[in-house]
């Protein structure tokens, strides 16, 4: 048990009950120990915010801790654990709108509105989320190019401000505060109920192709001349591909069944057992155990080899008429390999994932790739997405495609990683590009400064001080990347 832990306490009624514990990032970078907040109620929430204010502390909204970096980790002050309120309060199975209590997981909403033949409209690469930390950052899934974020598809959220207040917005209520706090980091008030739409599917199942591209060109003119007809296009990249080879890999391209296209019983492949993951991986490893298997292949010359084999198979693949997945399995590939993270070791991970306009982006990513190469540092994970323009107001979507990389972090090269990416983000910023803050882990005041647009951040600071102008509403990605930009702002 890690010293600061201790069991959760017993609450009076009306508190949040309370515990200690170290709140980690997801690639396990970065942790604080903290006395974390865990509400079940609204009225729960706003006591936890007083509390922290009581005590002359900062508060950190989390989820699950899906961020791979720092977006939910508050260093010296409270943590508020919204996983608490986690009741569906209504799905209605004839529209498809679903209520939910802000700590509903992504994994919840999905089992409750299959079965009824309804799917989350956007979903992340796991289940593991809950809805207040994916529309906190404003998701995106393999079909952001046809149906956009998270944030599109909600039609109304409650928010407690860190005055207590408690106001219910929809884009036609109050369209300001509607598209600055989803993608708003938490750091403009607390989610605590989002309504919001799901997508009609006739069927459990996808019918999902798979193509292997021998070059990055090759696998955005798939996606280029796919985009009209696909639901989800999604790239594997092996990074280790270099020369002609640079950014080959598979690209996955899948699309929903028609009404009367299934051939098997249609209730049946709705139902939660046919969605189930698979126990074992290739029928012979038990999941549970597959990331001491990867961990031994965690260095760059196993990963060249896991890689390498992943692509030749790929080749075959292609071959092969589409196959039908469900929407379980195309969706949460990595939720297959429990723990999968550990196998980076005791460093960890980051991952590093620009989004770049379409103009630049084939020269961005060729050129991330090939310094990355030159410097030693491959990414061992590349994953390839097309997106479309939001209208969110700290969005990271330019309309054009992100790469997803990987990078396994070690106590000997961590400072040397961080400073590769600075000479990244150099290459990404000429190129137009931005950053995500559900992956970022090494993004700096400066670099958050040259990537929004005119006027953008002006918006947020003025937002941050009318909604919250004492700063209650604090994390250590607010403190890396955009407090000294605050600061300096306020003094302006
Ligand atoms: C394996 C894996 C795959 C992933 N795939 C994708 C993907 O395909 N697409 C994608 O976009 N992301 C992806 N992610 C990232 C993940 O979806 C986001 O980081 C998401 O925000 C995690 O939600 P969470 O509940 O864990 O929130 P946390 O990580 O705990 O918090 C996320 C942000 O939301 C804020 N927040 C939390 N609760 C509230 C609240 N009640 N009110 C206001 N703000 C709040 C936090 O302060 C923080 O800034 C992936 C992550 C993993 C680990």
């Amino acid at each position: 048990m890690h010293p600061f832990q201790s069991p959760r306490a017993h609450a009076e009624p009306d508190e949040p009950s309370t515990s200690y514990r170290s709140v980690e990032a997801w690639g396990m970078t970065h942790r604080a120990d903290a006395r974390v907040l865990e509400p079940r109620t609204v009225d729960e929430v706003r006591r936890s915010l007083a509390i922290a204010r009581e005590e002359g502390v900062t508060i950190g909204p989390r989820g699950t801790g899906c961020s791979y970096g720092d977006a939910s980790v508050n260093t010296g002050g409270h943590s508020l654990d919204i996983r608490g309120l986690n009741r569906v309060l209504s799905f209605d199975p004839e529209t498809g709108i679903a209520d939910c209590e802000a700590g509903v997981t992504i994994e919840t909403l999905w089992k409750t509105v299959l079965p009824h033949g309804w799917w989350p409209m956007v979903v992340s690469g796991t289940m593991f989320p809950t809805l207040a930390g994916a529309l906190g950052a404003n998701i995106h899934g393999k079909n952001n190019f046809k149906v956009g974020t998270l944030g599109d598809a909600v039609l109304d959220f409650d928010m407690l401000l860190s005055s207590g207040e408690l106001r219910t917005v929809s884009r036609e209520s109050d369209p300001e505060l509607f598209h600055a706090a989803i993608g708003g980091y938490g750091l403009l008030g607390v989610f605590t109920r989002i309504r919001l739409r799901t997508k009609r599917v006739h069927s459990g199942n996808l019918e999902v192709s798979g193509y292997a591209t021998a070059n990055l060109r090759e696998m955005m003119q798939y996606f280029e001349e796919h985009t009209a007809t696909a639901d989800y296009l999604v790239g594997w990249i092996d990074a280790f591909g270099k020369g002609r080879m640079r950014g080959r890999g598979l690209v996955h391209n899948a699309r929903y069944l028609e009404p009367g296209e299934e051939e098997d019983d249609v209730a049946k492949t709705l139902s939660l057992a046919y969605q189930e993951l698979p126990a074992n991986i290739m029928g012979l490893f038990p999941k549970a155990e597959v990331w001491h298997i990867l961990e031994r292949f965690s260095n760059d010359t196993g990963m060249r080899l896991v890689n390498g084999a992943k692509f030749v198979s790929g080749l075959f693949e292609g071959n092969r008429p589409p196959i039908r997945q469900s929407h379980a399995a195309f969706a949460f590939l990595l939720d297959y390999v429990p723990n999968w993270k550990r196998a980076y070791g005791e460093g960890g991970l980051i991952q590093y994932q620009p989004f770049v306009p379409p103009e630049t982006a084939h020269e961005v990513y060729s050129e991330c790739f090939r310094w990355s190469y030159k410097k030693g540092f491959v990414p061992y994970l590349g994953v390839f997405k097309r997106h479309r323009p939001d209208p969110f107001l700290m969005t990271y979507c330019t309309g054009g495609w992100s790469m997803a990389m990987d990078f396994k972090v070690t106590a000997n090269n961590r400072a040397e990683l961080w400073e590769h990416c600075a000479e990244l983000s150099e290459i990404v910023l000429a190129g137009g590009g931005r950053f995500y803050f559900a992956k970022d882990m090494v993004i700096t005041p400066e670099v958050c400064e040259r990537m929004y647009p005119a006027g953008t951040l002006d918006a947020f600071f003025e937002l941050k001080r009318r909604l919250d102008p004492d700063g209650l509403l604090v994390t250590d990605a607010w403190r890396r990347a955009f407090e000294p930009l605050f600061d300096r702002w306020c003094e302006s």
